[in-house]
């Protein structure tokens, strides 16, 4: 199945693209992560709140970290759905992933209500 038309697949390609430069410049410059808009609070909080009981920013930027390295990996992962034409599908249920969730977060891999699932079980790097 394909959900996607062509230039809506160069559409995310390159907000994949462009995701994966930002994270790589943060892990780069971890210790500065002013370039993160502000309203991309992480609510993966589940390790993150675990660590940041005890300090306070260093543990908020090891966190943040994490959670960069696992949406580098997500993103991987999504640029390989793209290419075999499964990007947009969620992988739980199969169904087509909301398009404005995929333009906020272009390297999930679920749906919204697979995704609350998800977050019970284990943290997923992913805001909303
Ligand atoms: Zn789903």
């Amino acid at each position: 199945m394909n959900t996607l038309d062509a230039s809506m697949r160069q559409h995310f390609h390159q907000q994949l693209a462009r995701r994966e430069a930002e994270l790589r410049l943060l892990l780069r410059n971890s210790g500065d992560l002013g370039s993160e808009a502000p309203d991309t609070a992480p609510r993966d909080v589940v390790d993150f709140k675990e660590l940041a009981t005890e300090q306070t920013q260093a543990t908020v930027d090891d966190a943040k970290t994490n959670h960069a390295v696992h949406e580098l990996d997500q993103l991987a992962a999504a640029r390989r759905r793209l290419d075999d034409h499964s990007y947009g599908l969620c992988l739980d249920c199969g169904d087509a992933i909301d398009l404005r969730r995929l333009e906020a977060l272009p390297a999930t891999p679920y749906c919204t209500s697979c995704q609350a699932v998800h977050e019970h079980e284990r943290p997923q790097a992913t805001r909303r």
